[in-house]
């Protein structure tokens, strides 16, 4: 008997675990509180840049994310063959400026350890730099180039990513209201009482509630310390190829969209639930504009939004089974990642449903890491 996968969350997470999971034969209904990709998934910028956002080591986090962009080819195409539809993803490579001498130093040191992973990475300055990114400003004093990155566009890839999921025959139950309870049985099984939709049963559970699956917790007797970060965005008008990469300055980023905009992120900050864009959250990225880029100095905003992304206490994602019962998978809190990391994110949680995946690699990523035992107070 083929089981029945509740995925609870229809975020870019929880679409690409549904997506896999129907690949691999589960019969998959999502559980969507209100419009899938309508949060964080939808806001991002859709970067997929593993050597950018892992500056320090190799550690299992950067092989999570190395993994994930390596399946990005390959997972488009399927997602396009089921969808029908064309998904944006551009190779720009990306350029990480620094505007003095001095702090070229730890760029170079990424570099040493980044390029036995891939990167062909390379400190560009002078006329090559102005010849890959003419538009830079002159106090640019040189970047680290690393033509392995692209980015995507983000909403299109999440509502092409709930097409591709419809044609594989999963339910989306979008607009369900707040999920009222949650309830486990050891037969296994799994029921969700939901405000609009009533109980859904199924077999095994996947979570992947995004910034709120800390309010999850209560019902598996665990602590999950996902909290919301804000993330602060905007966009000028400005048609592609005039900012060529995906660049980082140490105040913003930013990345040319093929629909004619030029995307500018991100801030941080802790506002609770609360998705409202402010001047100051805006503002210290309009104002890092023109130092990188002088012709910023004049260009109007046509579009700012924010977005919640889901942080863990260490930045790594909660991926795994739960101890207690195995038949609820975590997926969630992937922080400023999740988009690069749906591809791997949704094969390893296929793998966990068919009971092939690699516990060793997947052990950094345990969702009870944070847990403290109620009896002893140990964490387990
Ligand atoms: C401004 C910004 C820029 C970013 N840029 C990048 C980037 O360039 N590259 C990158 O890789 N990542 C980026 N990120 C991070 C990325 O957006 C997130 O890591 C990713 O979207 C998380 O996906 P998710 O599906 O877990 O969460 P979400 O997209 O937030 O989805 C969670 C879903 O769960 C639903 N939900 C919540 N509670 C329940 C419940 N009880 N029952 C049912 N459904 C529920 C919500 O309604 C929501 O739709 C960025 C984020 C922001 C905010």
């Amino acid at each position: 008997m083929t089981d029945k996968v509740i995925v609870l969350g229809g975020g870019i997470v929880g679409l690409s675990c549904a997506f896999e999971a129907a690949g691999r034969g589960y019969k998959v209904t999502v559980v969507e509180t209100g419009k899938p990709g309508g949060q964080a998934s939808g806001a991002a910028a859709g970067m997929l840049a593993p050597y950018s956002e892992n500056t320090e080591q190799p550690d299992a986090f950067f092989r999570l994310c190395l993994d994930s962009l390596r399946r990005y080819p390959q997972w488009l195409e399927e997602i396009e063959e089921a969808s029908g539809r064309r998904i944006e993803r551009i190779p720009s490579g990306s350029l990480n400026i620094v505007y003095h001498e001095a702090d070229l130093s730890p760029l170079r040191t990424r570099l040493l350890w980044q390029n036995r992973f891939g990167a062909e990475a390379e400190i560009v300055e002078g006329s090559r730099l102005r010849e890959l990114e003419p538009l830079l400003s002159p106090n640019v004093e040189a970047a680290l180039y690393c033509p392995r990155e692209s980015h995507v566009y983000a909403p299109d890839l999440v509502s092409a990513l709930e097409d591709a999921c419809r044609s594989r025959g999963i339910h989306i139950a979008d607009h369900c209201g707040a999920v009222t309870d949650v309830r486990l049985t050891s037969a296994p099984g799994v029921t969700v009482s939901t405000e609009a939709r009533g109980d859904i049963a199924g077999d095994r559970l996947v979570v992947c509630t995004g910034a709120w699956t800390g309010a999850l917790g209560r019902w598996f007797g665990l602590h999950f310390p996902v909290h919301p970060i804000r993330g602060q965005i905007c966009a000028y008008e400005l048609p592609v190829g005039v900012v060529r990469h995906m660049v980082f300055s140490p105040q913003a980023y930013w990345t040319s969209k093929g629909n004619g905009t030029l995307v500018c992120g991100a801030s941080e900050d802790v506002a609770g639930f609360d998705t409202a864009v402010t001047e100051k959250g805006i503002g210290r990225l309009v104002r890092s504009g023109p130092k990188a880029f002088p012709f910023l100095a004049d260009k109007p905003l046509i579009h700012r939004w924010a977005g919640l992304r889901p942080a863990t206490r260490d930045g790594w994602p909660l991926l795994g089974q739960l101890a207690e019962a195995p038949h609820v998978v975590i997926a969630a809190g992937h922080y400023r990642n999740g988009i690069l990391l749906s591809p791997a994110t949704g094969a390893s949680v296929a793998d966990l449903l068919d009971g092939k995946a690699d516990r060793t690699e997947l052990a950094p990523f345990s969702p009870g890491r944070f847990t403290l035992a109620l009896a002893g107070g140990l964490p387990v």
